[in-house]
């Protein structure tokens, strides 16, 4: 069956924007774009109204289920070490899913289609994207030191997610997720990477995050975390390393070269105090994404502010490296995807992309007046311009309203498992003597 939309704009790339067309969908693929009088005879058409369809936002590093530890994260605590860690044993895969919902719905009405999910319970974040219907690169969590869930049955658990989902559903595609290099010991990140690379997927991993995770590196390998990595053969164009922001001469240079893929979390890294040097990349001619990362560090899972906060925080450096809205529109969906996915041309709503969009309204006072579309997308728009949200050809959002999911609900669920949560991990108590603010 073809389901035919018709809109005032539909945003292709960052640099093609076409006119009053109706675009066709099948089997959750782009089938064609074309004009009205070009339909077929007697075709239904969904006409939605004076907006843009747009390519939708992937967010490139997130940790939906840790919407638990929302606002946490900003006191003297560190956010990972104590706030984090000091909930997360109590989790169960039942947990996860709720509170995943919960992060989801928020990616989903800000206009994520796609989001690269590093958790524990990854089955939990799974049936949270199958029952949300946001398209979920997710890999399971795997730390054989410190943290809350270490142990060889996590490798164990994170292979057979993979197996379990590769090609078995439209909307998962599996990852390997190491966690970070300080907490996977070499021999689990070499075993993952090569399973990752059998089954052509992609590794996803924290790398030089924080100044813990580099100090502890250098004095039990003699580098820095990122030459660490390189040493091991780890680094690659496979490779989707998160954050990349505590770092040392060379280091950048071994990214780029290597085409690995840093991912900068603006919102994290800036309330953190420590920035990926994306001026440098760019420098450099190497590629990076952009992520939300989660609550603890950025207290939302909003892309399209977090594209924006990207392009100030990079321009705010020198205007050598100037990006444009439109590069930074173009990593936050395109790129991003096709770096996901390791495949290119795939995501550019033209025939063959997948159907993964949201609708720009139009008629809205906060991108009005329009010169250039994407410019105002970036610069002036807001979740509160995203109308409508289609995954895989599916309808998740329509005019505001969430199609097949109960929002009050997953919130009441969420809050009833951070309820007990809180009381398991003795945080009910320390948030109310103030702990945390
Ligand atoms: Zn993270």
């Amino acid at each position: 069956m073809t389901i035919n939309y018709k809109a005032k704009y539909v945003v292709s790339n960052s640099q093609t924007v076409l006119k009053d067309k109706v675009i066709q969908i099948q089997e959750g693929k782009i089938s064609d774009v074309i004009d009205e009088k070009d339909l077929e005879k007697g075709s239904q058409i969904e006409d939605l109204g004076n907006v843009a369809i747009v390519p939708g936002f992937v967010n490139a590093h997130s940790h939906v289920g840790l919407v638990s530890v929302k606002g946490l994260g900003h006191s003297q605590a560190s956010a990972l070490y104590d706030v984090m860690w000091g909930i997360e044993p109590h989790l169960t895969e039942d947990d996860v899913y709720k509170l995943s919902c919960l992060g989801i719905l928020d990616c989903l009405s800000s206009g994520t289609t796609s989001i690269n999910d590093h958790y524990f319970f990854s089955e939990g974040v799974a049936k949270a994207c199958l029952d949300t219907g946001i398209r979920g690169f997710i890999g399971h969590t795997v730390m054989t030191e410190y943290g809350p869930w270490t142990g060889e049955d996590q490798l164990i658990m994170a292979e057979s997610f993979v197996k379990n989902f590769i090609k078995s559903n439209d909307l998962i595609h599996p990852v390997m997720a190491p966690h970070a290099t300080d907490t996977t010991n070499p021999e689990t990140i070499l075993k993952m990477k090569n399973f990752a690379e059998d089954n052509n997927i992609p590794i996803h991993i924290h790398l030089s995050q924080t100044k813990v995770e580099f100090d502890y590196i250098k004095e039990n390998f003699g580098v820095s975390p990122i030459k660490h990595a390189q040493e091991i053969g780890l680094l690659g164009s496979n490779l989707i390393a998160a954050h990349c922001n505590v770092v040392e001469e060379g280091d950048l240079d071994l990214l780029a070269s290597s085409n690995t893929y840093p991912i900068f979390c603006p919102s994290t890294h800036a309330l953190g105090g420590k920035l990926l040097d994306t001026n440098n990349l760019l420098s450099n001619n190497a590629n990076w994404g952009i992520g939300t990362d989660c609550s603890g560090g950025n207290d939302d899972y909003d892309m399209i502010e977090e594209t924006r906060t990207a392009l100030l925080l990079n321009n705010s450096k020198g205007l050598e490296t100037k990006l444009t809205p439109k590069n930074v529109f173009e990593i936050a969906t395109k790129q991003n995807f096709e770096k996901l996915t390791l495949q290119n041309d795939i995501y550019n709503m033209e025939s063959g992309s997948y159907a993964d969009f949201i609708t720009i309204n139009l008629d809205s006072e906060k991108i009005q007046p329009i010169h250039d579309l994407i410019n105002n997308i970036v610069l002036s728009s807001s979740s509160k311009e995203v109308k409508d949200v289609v995954i895989n050809g599916k309808e998740v959002i329509r005019n505001y309203e969430f199609i097949d999911l109960d929002k009050e609900k997953i919130i009441y669920e969420a809050n009833q498992v951070l309820d007990k949560l809180l009381i398991k991990s003795n945080f009910k108590e320390r948030i109310e003597k103030g702990e945390f603010s």
